[in-house]
């Protein structure tokens, strides 16, 4: 064992991953500690849009460092100003939008599930909808929206009344049937699952549903929001209005920050008392996500997010094991017609490539928006390369031991 696995599990709570020792990023490459580089097509999950040390993001950490760094909440700041209007604009909530800045997506969601109850609360209805193989977080509110029972049963009991409702229409109207219902907490893609997209009409349908039964729609844009599929939110792809809508991952490329952004009545809802941060929206963080976000406006990179998407699909697609790919933009998933997915992960680690495996038969990328036709290639070239070995060596195995 190297020195740092030691270490680590010496010293670091043990709680699965660590494949690499890392210590510089560029661009689309990291180096770990011997000096080996990855292409990073995995982006710290869905985090680092702009690359590793982006031009932008040092200068707007350095610059903001020495300048204002915390506050604390009993005092605004002008990026954090700046920060929530252009997350109204971006958004489109109009005038009547409001924004909240915490530290983490698990945070955005914790104030999400608040905002369910201080809207159902008066009336009586405490119900939570979630949608099954959803992921709200870890923290213990946004951990009882995510049906997971590997993530979630150790920690039983859960914050009560929260349903879990299937992948179909019915299932959705099955659940609003018994009143009750406070809000509704979805994401347009599920990223952990495995960028596991929702069927047709299923937002549509939870829009008028939650209209009829005055429940709040709570999107949770964690992974899909800031750019990552090619809008600047997921909603946008499906034409509906949310009432609320949560934020983090790429929002500020790796800088820690989250975001809850409310529409409409919803934004009348939390009155002073009922939440703060003491980190949430520091100069910093709101300096960084300012930066990030005006870049990507900029320099239209949303343009390049659609344009990448549609190459490396095209081109996935062609791929030994590939069955189809799911997702929007560049947040993709390579579904495997083999459960081979970890056996692909670490034989493109071993290869320089790093990207995940969330469940046995399906691969996520979801790279920085800045890749090129070079990063484009050089995936291709070493992600075909880690198939064939997996295909071989499970070839070989089954010539040893023919079933
Ligand atoms: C990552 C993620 C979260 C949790 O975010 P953390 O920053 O890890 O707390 C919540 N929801 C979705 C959809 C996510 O992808």
């Amino acid at each position: 064992m190297s020195d740092w696995k030691e270490g680590a599990a010496h010293d670091l709570m043990s709680l699965g991953g660590r494949f690499a020792l890392l210590t510089r990023g560029e661009g689309s490459s990291v180096w770990d500690a011997e000096g080996r580089r990855y292409l990073d097509f995995l982006g710290g999950i869905a985090v680092n849009c702009l690359g590793h040390a982006h031009p932008v993001f040092v200068e707007a950490v350095s610059t903001q460092a020495a300048t204002l760094a915390h506050v604390s909440n009993y005092f605004a700041s002008p990026g954090q100003l700046e920060l929530a209007a252009r997350l109204k604009r971006l958004a489109g909530t109009g005038d009547a939008g409001r924004v909240f800045l915490a530290n983490s997506g698990s945070e955005a969601n914790e104030m999400a599930f608040k905002l369910a109850r201080l809207h159902g609360n008066p009336t009586g209805r405490t119900k939570v909808v979630v949608v099954e193989g959803a992921f709200h977080g870890r923290t213990m509110g946004a951990l009882s929206l995510t049906p997971k029972a590997k993530y979630r049963d150790p920690f039983l009991p859960a914050v009560p009344d929260v349903v879990t409702i299937g992948h179909s229409i019915e299932s959705l109207e099955a659940a609003f049937a018994d009143g009750g219902v406070a809000a509704m907490i979805v994401e347009p893609i599920q990223g952990e699952a495995g960028v596991i997209e929702l069927p047709a009409g299923f937002l549509t349908r939870a829009r008028e549903l939650t209209t009829e039964h005055d429940a709040l729609l709570i999107l949770d844009e964690v992974q899909t929001g800031s750019g990552r599929t090619g809008e600047w939110f997921a909603f946008q792809r499906e034409g509906i209005v949310p009432d609320a809508v949560t934020l983090a991952k790429s929002i500020a490329a790796g800088f820690p920050l989250s975001a809850l952004i409310t529409f409409g009545a919803a934004s009348d809802l939390f009155y002073p008392g009922t939440h703060n941060s003491t980190f949430g929206g520091n100069p910093l963080a709101a300096a960084v996500a300012n930066a990030t976000l005006g870049y990507i406006e900029d320099s239209g990179l949303l343009e390049n997010i659609n344009a990448r998407g549609a190459q490396l699909r095209t081109a996935i697609a062609e791929l030994p094991y590939v069955t189809g790919t799911t997702g929007a933009g560049l947040l993709i998933g390579i579904r495997l017609s083999e459960p081979v997915a970890a056996e692909v992960r670490a034989a493109a680690h071993e290869r320089g490539l790093i990207v995940n495996a969330p469940t046995e038969d399906i691969i996520r990328i979801a790279p920085a928006y800045t890749i090129g036709d070079a990063e484009v290639a050089e995936f291709l070239t070493l992600f075909r390369a880690a198939l064939d070995a997996v295909a071989s060596a499970s070839a070989s195995a089954s010539k040893e031991n023919p079933s």
